[in-house]
Order: C-alpha cells, then sequence, then structure tokens
C-alpha cells in the first residue's frame, strides 16, 4: 500500500508493515547524476583557463555538489567565487 507519494512520484510504500521507497526515474538515476556532475565539475575547472565565461556554469554545479554533500557554502572551493549570486 501507498503511504505517501511525492510530486516527482516517488513513493513511500509499505508491504506486511515493512515501508519501502519507489523511486521515481530521476532520483534513482541520483548516484548516476551525481558522479557525472563530479566529473563536470572537474572538467569545467580544467577548462577555466580558457573558457572564462562558464563560471556560473561551474558554480551551478558545485553547488548542487556541495548541497548533495550537506557542505556549507563556505567550505566549497570556489575558483569562480565572485560570479556566484548570492541571495540571503
Ligand atoms: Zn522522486
Amino acid at each position: 500500500m501507498i503511504i505517501r507519494e511525492y510530486k516527482c512520484g516517488c513513493k513511500i510504500t509499505s508491504t506486511k508493515n515493512y515501508p519501502s521507497i519507489e523511486y521515481c526515474p530521476k532520483h534513482k538515476a541520483a548516484p548516476d547524476i551525481y558522479e557525472a556532475l563530479k566529473e563536470a565539475e572537474n572538467y569545467f575547472v580544467s577548462m577555466k583557463a580558457h573558457i572564462p565565461s562558464h563560471g556560473n556554469t561551474l558554480g551551478m554545479v558545485q553547488k548542487a555538489l556541495a548541497k548533495a554533500e550537506e557542505k556549507e557554502e563556505d567550505e566549497i572551493l570556489m575558483p569562480y567565487s565572485s560570479s556566484i549570486e548570492r541571495k540571503e
């Protein structure tokens, strides 16, 4: 039986009183997305001297990774920290 269903499609179900999570496709792919993003970060960092205009993309990648790693913003190594918008 479905205990809770999220907007994304993830479901918390229960079978014989054992709860389990059925992930939606996006959240099922999260570990792969995370690994791909780590690779993208390395790529952008290695290319930053050649393509300076991608600074915001790198910032977004690093922000997303930091969120996944539960890091505080000041723990993030940001070669382009000046290009990252801070909305507080
Ligand atoms: Zn989901």
